[in-house]
């Protein structure tokens, strides 16, 4: 019987490391490869452009890579679930290759496109590639519950041993498009699968984001990071600048992770390789290279097992804590108007770049929630999730419930200050005058905290506070305090009700 594969693609945006591409390929007669653009993920009010500009590009340089094994990527549109079911029927697909997903929706997208493929009789494959670890594996090996440290989950991986290695590349030829999959790939000059462009999809015409999507880029900017094999053995976080952007403190391969431009284990691989080369120390997880892919690990984990896990409500891990529901401050957090400069130059980069340092996403999100604002974790989850390009479900739910001191963290009175705390690896000011244009001519004694600049040194500037730029939206000191207390009072109230258990802090932060 002859073999007619489907790849779908909807992260692994890439030929190498991937298992589901090559079982889709291994003896085939035809392999049509197809990407979905499901409405779920297409909403401009809620998944900025710079994500989706990223995107397009990732599937631009994914064609490419096809076309130049004699194949070509179909790009089609729709819910996943009704469009599938024609293509098993039209294409006469006798087998479908997905990378596994762990997130809810992909969850119950595949469950049901699973029972559609297996009525209509077509095989299904969907092995793990998107993290180091089959999740399933895991959990099986951790008693079927998540591991809640740090700690606790480098010990679970390393009783379970290395990560599969990455699989081999694709042959340099691949089987040619089904016939009917050709007629329609060809159909209106190709246009109606082609890549589309942003405007197509309700967006504007270019987004902002200096990262350019696909595996192409992927792979050149693990090797420009990686050349370096002393920093690759000297990597510490959480030390390293937050407020460096020309070449960023860190790697920048997190919207690469999160499309699948790259494979983790592959990042892996050479990470373990560069480690053997170098004789002498390297740095060891969580603070490590290869300890930040374990976080990524721990907390993909963590957002496979854990019920309701973008959530306060429902969830067993969730402090649950009485924030406020403030629009006001919640717009002037996201627009870069609280008036603390720090602050709002992180959220301009953000909102511009689609992209800042873990140590800028602390001081934001701690600002937002427990240091500040008093505003849900929730809310600004949202506003990471339109905005970033490397936006996660669950890496970004874990990481907001860190920094509220929700879950994982229980150091709440550890505050980030919105004023010193930059001001220890950026004197001058720089990033700040680079995001935030209008304080680009106060002097650097004042630029942390404009406000307290004499009026004449403001006019000077050109940027009077209160005319060009906020106020500060709160006093720092006596909110940190208010909310500390607040703070106190709902972690008795959790301990007096039982309520979501909050393991003992890892011994560095994340
Ligand atoms: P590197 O330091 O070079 O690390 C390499 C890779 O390890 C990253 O690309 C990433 O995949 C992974 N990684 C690093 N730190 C973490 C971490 N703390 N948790 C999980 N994985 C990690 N990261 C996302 O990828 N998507 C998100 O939506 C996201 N939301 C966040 C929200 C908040 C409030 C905070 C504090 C952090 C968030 N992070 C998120 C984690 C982290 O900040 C980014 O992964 C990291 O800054 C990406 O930069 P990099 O690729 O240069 O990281």
């Amino acid at each position: 019987m002859s073999k007619t594969s489907i790849i779908w693609f909807r992260k692994g945006l890439r030929l190498h490391d991937n298992p589901a591409l090559l079982e889709a390929a291994r003896g085939a007669d035809h392999l049509c490869p197809i990407f979905i653009l499901d409405p779920w993920f297409l909403k401009p009010d809620k998944i900025g452009v710079n994500r989706i500009q990223f995107l397009l590009e990732s599937l631009a340089d994914l064609d490419a890579s096809f076309r130049a094994r004699g194949s070509r990527l179909l790009v089609l549109r729709g819910q996943p679930q009704e469009v599938l079911p024609r293509l098993f029927k039209d294409w006469g697909a006798t087998h479908l290759c997905f990378e596994s997903d762990t997130e809810p929706y992909a969850k119950t997208r595949d469950a049901a496109v699973r029972q559609a493929a297996e009525e209509a009789g077509v095989e299904v494959h969907s092995p793990v590639s998107h993290t180091l670890y089959d999740p399933e594996l895991l959990l099986s090996r951790s008693g079927g519950k998540p591991p809640l440290t740090m700690q606790s989950f480098t010990k679970l991986v390393t009783a379970v041993g290395p990560p599969p290695e990455p699989a081999a590349d694709p042959p340099g030829k691949l089987p040619p498009l089904a016939p009917k999959a050709a007629k329609e790939a060809a159909r209106d000059g190709g246009a109606a699968v082609a890549v589309p462009l942003l405007a197509d999809l309700g967006y504007p015409p270019a987004g902002t984001t200096p990262f350019k999507g696909g595996e192409t880029a992927a792979l050149a900017r693990m090797a420009d990071y990686l050349s370096d094999k002393a920093w690759v053995c000297a990597f510490e976080k959480p030390k390293g600048n937050p407020a460096a952007f020309v070449r960023p403190a860190t790697t920048v391969l997190s919207p690469y992770l999160k499309f699948g431009c790259l494979s983790p284990r592959l990042f892996h691989a050479k990470l373990l390789q560069i480690y053997a080369e170098v004789s002498g120390k390297h740095t060891q997880p969580p603070v490590s290279l290869r300890g930040q892919l374990l976080w990524r690990e721990f907390f993909t984990l963590c957002g496979y097992a854990v019920p309701n896990f973008n959530r306060m409500e429902g969830n067993p891990l969730c402090k649950q804590i009485p924030w406020v529901d403030d629009p006001e401050r919640l717009r002037a957090w996201e627009e870069s108007q609280t008036g603390y400069p720090w602050i709002d130059a992180i959220m301009a980069q953000l909102r511009q770049q689609g992209w800042m340092h873990h140590l800028a996403r602390h001081s934001v999100a701690c600002f937002l929630t427990r240091g500040d604002l008093w505003c849900s974790w929730e809310a600004g989850q949202a506003v990471f999730d339109k905005y970033l390009v490397d936006g996660d479900w669950s890496v970004n739910a874990a990481n907001w419930q860190w920094l509220s001191a929700s879950a994982f963290f229980s150091q709440y009175f550890r505050v980030y200050s919105p004023i010193t705390f930059g001001k220890q690896y950026d004197k001058n000011g720089d990033y700040i005058r680079h995001f935030l244009p209008v304080l680009k001519d106060m002097p650097a004694k004042y630029i942390y905290e404009p406000w307290t600049a004499p009026l004449s040194v403001q006019q000077e500037a050109g940027c009077v506070v209160g005319e060009h730029y906020p106020e500060p939206i709160v006093e720092h000191q006596a909110a940190m305090k208010e909310n500390m207390a607040r703070m106190k009072a709902a972690y008795a109230a959790a301990k007096e009700g039982g309520g979501a258990a909050t393991p003992a802090p890892p011994s560095s932060g994340s």
